[in-house]
């Protein structure tokens, strides 16, 4: 199969012909249709995170059809469109696992990390750790979903009763969260690098009550805020921002120092906390609300060989809403 493999962090990945994967118990053979592209897979390819699991082919929002089956399976028939994400497989034993806190496990398995990814015509899935995509979504349109959609799903369900709420960077993961915040009766304030208009005129066109840049304070108090940025200077910025009591949760896997502030930024009972990961409940819980509620990802498409392009165009925030790997299917 046709892959885009990271031999070494730091360069570019390079578009290679490997064995196809033979699925092995539990697991099934997923064929490519689209991936999405994440920060982490940014991250990972600049060596802001370190020891990914080298030669590597990246992409952990796979979407595409079960065209193979390994021993045991009994979830998905062949040609069943699933998702596959960032969670491969957790350990099963572990303290977390066993209190069902999966995204928490001690020896998980991630996916474009430790193991392949999407970026590639075909990839391997745990049946037990995919998700069935409603018949309605394109691939591309769903792949944003697998970690924009889920993750930021777990971080907005941290945000409880909240109803006015700051999104710190409108990248792909927002803009999916804003549609659920929004039918949810929430109000959302985006906030993007100071001066990007570009991307303010987008949060606004779809539904944001207010857009500004991160340098800003909205002009209400906000009962919460989610740091989907990587930047560590956010958190005293969105401190600042929320009320007494409120809290400022912290989406991504990276991110850069946090500058020192003053205890009062966080007095009044107002809270940091970080999301780590994902479990399938969030899985389940978020796809049958995309059931219900059809979910518009605003996707820029790229052929797989382009994946490079793809990666250094989210550094640069050259595209709004997410970036996904299209692959032609054969
Ligand atoms: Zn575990
Ligand atoms: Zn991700």
């Amino acid at each position: 199969m046709k892959a885009m493999v990271l031999t070494q962090q730091q360069n570019p990945l390079k578009l290679e012909e490997v064995p196809t994967p033979i699925p092995g118990p539990n697991e099934v053979l997923i064929q490519v249709m689209a991936c999405a592209v994440c920060r982490t897979d940014l991250h990972i390819y600049l060596g802001e995170l370190t020891h990914p699991n080298l030669p590597l082919i990246l992409g952990h929002q796979v979407v595409g059809k079960v065209i193979d089956t390994g021993p045991g399976c009994k979830k998905y028939q062949l040609g069943d469109v699933v998702g596959a994400p960032w969670l491969a497989k957790s350990c099963g034993q572990c303290f977390y696992c066993m209190e069902r806190e999966e995204n928490l496990c001690d020896n998980p398995l991630l996916r474009g990390y430790q193991i392949n990814g999407g970026f590639a015509e075909y990839c391997l899935a745990d049946e037990d750790y995919i998700f069935a995509i409603p018949s309605d979504y394109s691939p591309e349109e769903a792949a944003p979903m697998l970690c924009g959609g889920l993750i930021g799903y777990r971080s907005l369900k941290m945000a409880g009763k909240a109803v006015n709420i700051g999104f710190y960077g409108f990248g792909s993961s927002a803009h999916i969260l804003l549609q659920v915040a929004r039918h949810q009766g929430q109000q959302i304030y985006a906030f993007t690098r100071p001066g990007d208009t570009i991307t303010q005129d987008f949060a606004k066109s779809i539904g944001a009550v207010w857009a500004g840049g991160s340098d800003q304070l909205p002009p209400v108090l906000l009962d919460a805020a989610i740091i989907f940025a990587s930047a560590g200077e956010l958190i005293p910025a969105a401190l600042k921002a929320v009320r007494k009591g409120g809290k400022v949760i912290c989406a991504g896997i990276h991110m850069s120092d946090i500058p020192s502030f003053s205890y009062d930024l966080l007095y009044g009972e107002r809270s940091v906390c970080s999301v780590m990961n994902l479990t399938r409940q969030d899985g389940a819980d978020f796809f049958a609300l995309a059931k219900e509620l059809h979910i518009r990802s605003h996707v820029t498409n790229y052929p797989l060989e382009k994946a490079n392009e793809a990666l250094l165009d989210l550094k640069e925030g050259k595209f709004r809403g997410s970036a996904v790997i299209k692959i032609n299917s054969n």
